[in-house]
């Protein structure tokens, strides 16, 4: 079974608002087996609607329209589905008394405009709102189905949980798509790709979409099964023969951010982090601190851009950052330990490093990237060269110094407490 998503609204076509309810409604299709074979954006105009539906209704078996459905003249997807499918338009008098009374309800009186809201195609179902005014609307045609939802994401939600799911659950087929949402580090799109790519020969019946992001790959084996048994065994196996493939690179297999994987470490550990931070500014900190509960682990952090503040604040020596620079694995070494020892946590982590675009020399190039991390026996150092500008080096440092501390509780770390 197939579906297109209609988004109409002209602010969709400016560079200030993104169509965000089609990954919604791609979502909850998939769910339910039914694949989305196109997506279309148009303006609040009659005839690129009209010819956005024609072509939609010329292959798809559902048609999902998100927006439109206000009350002023620039809304005019009911009068345009109407006008194709040659429907009159009826008033629908339960429908205009539930809006009345809704403005009654915030003390106000109906402005005369919202009549359309009240007028629905014949034979159409109306589809009730509970977040707001514009009833959605659900239509069958030769064997088609449109479905007429408000452009708002609160009440576009609503009305799918509360009216679409179980009438497409009806008509939708046998078989649903299965997925997994592993999660990768430390290796590039292109390498965890070749690794998995291999295993795909055994499991015909399996496919995967991979999103990458800077210093973490989203990889998500999906597979399209009538049984719902047999799709989870054939998961299980992939995710395993993954996890082969990808090693200790692979941090969650059940979609977990960095963070959270790192929170649930230290948790697991009892121990407790602190951080010192150059280049990446506090962005470690409000990774680890995203986290509900994170007071339980993270003691606190510094940024400490200045040589001084080096020293003032972690007690880096200044004679080292003289000698070796403030980007050095010294001085990495020296703010990790230092954080640890003036905070009294299990754990220190530091970076610092050149996020450019300026201050690259060719000995320390933009990109470069030194991470700390201490514990009671010492502190320990990696090196990184990221590539990209600014805002990706300094993303990727974070991502690479979390994983540090994760992939320390692989290895170096005290059993659980
Ligand atoms: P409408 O139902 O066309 O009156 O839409 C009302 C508001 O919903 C718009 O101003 C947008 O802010 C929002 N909206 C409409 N379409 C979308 C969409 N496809 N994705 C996300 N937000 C949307
Ligand atoms: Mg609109």
């Amino acid at each position: 079974m197939n579906a297109e998503i209609i988004a109409v609204g002209s602010e969709l076509l400016t560079p200030y608002r993104i169509d965000t309810n089609s990954l919604y409604l791609t979502a909850e299709l998939n769910r339910l087996g039914v694949r989305v074979m196109r997506k279309t954006v148009v303006g609040d105009n009659r005839e690129e609607l009209r010819e956005a539906l024609e072509h939609a209704l010329s292959y798809a078996d559902i048609v999902v329209c998100s927006g439109g459905l206000g009350p002023t003249v620039d809304d005019l997807t009911r009068e345009t589905v109407a006008g194709l499918l040659g429907r009159k338009l009826v008033r629908n008098e339960e429908i205009l008394r539930s809006i009345q009374e809704r403005f009654r309800k915030f003390g106000r009186a109906m402005p005369e405009t919202n009549v359309r809201q009240a007028m629905v195609p014949e034979g159409a179902e109306p589809l009730d709102n509970p977040r707001g005014t514009a009833p959605g609307l659900w239509m069958e045609t030769n064997g088609h189905y449109i479905v007429l939802l408000p452009g708002p994401p609160n009440e576009l939600k609503a009305m799918f949980e509360n009216e679409v799911r179980s009438r497409l659950s009806r008509i939708a087929p046998k078989r649903r798509l299965y997925t997994r949402d592993l999660r990768v580090a430390g290796m590039s799109e292109s390498d965890a790709d070749n690794r998995v790519a291999e295993i795909y020969k055994k499991y015909s019946q399996a496919e995967h979409t991979i999103l990458a992001a800077p210093g973490a790959i989203q990889i998500h084996p999906r597979v399209w099964s009538e049984d719902r048994e047999e799709a989870n065994r054939i998961l299980d196996d992939l995710v395993k023969s993954f996890g082969l493939a990808l090693g200790e690179n692979l941090y969650s297999t059940t979609g977990q951010s960095m963070e959270e994987v790192v929170a649930h470490e230290l948790r697991e550990h009892r121990a407790t982090i602190a951080t010192a931070e150059s280049c990446t500014g506090g962005l470690i900190a409000a990774r680890l601190t995203n986290i509900a509960g994170s007071s339980t682990y993270f003691l606190g952090g510094v940024v400490c851009y200045s040589n001084d503040l080096k020293t003032a604040w972690t007690r880096v020596p200044a004679e080292i950052i003289e000698s070796k620079g403030a980007v050095s694995p010294e001085v990495a070494l020296a703010l990790a330990d230092g954080i640890r020892k003036s905070t009294g946590a299990a754990l220190g982590l530091s970076v610092t490093g050149i996020a450019g675009p300026g201050g690259g020399t060719p000995e320390k190039p933009v990109g470069l990237v030194h991470i700390g991390l201490a514990d009671e026996k010492g502190p320990k150092e990696h090196a990184f060269r990221f590539p990209g500008d600014r805002e990706r080096i300094r993303t990727q440092a974070t991502n690479a110094a979390l994983d540090m501390v994760r992939r320390y509780f692989l290895y170096a770390a005290r059993p659980k407490a």
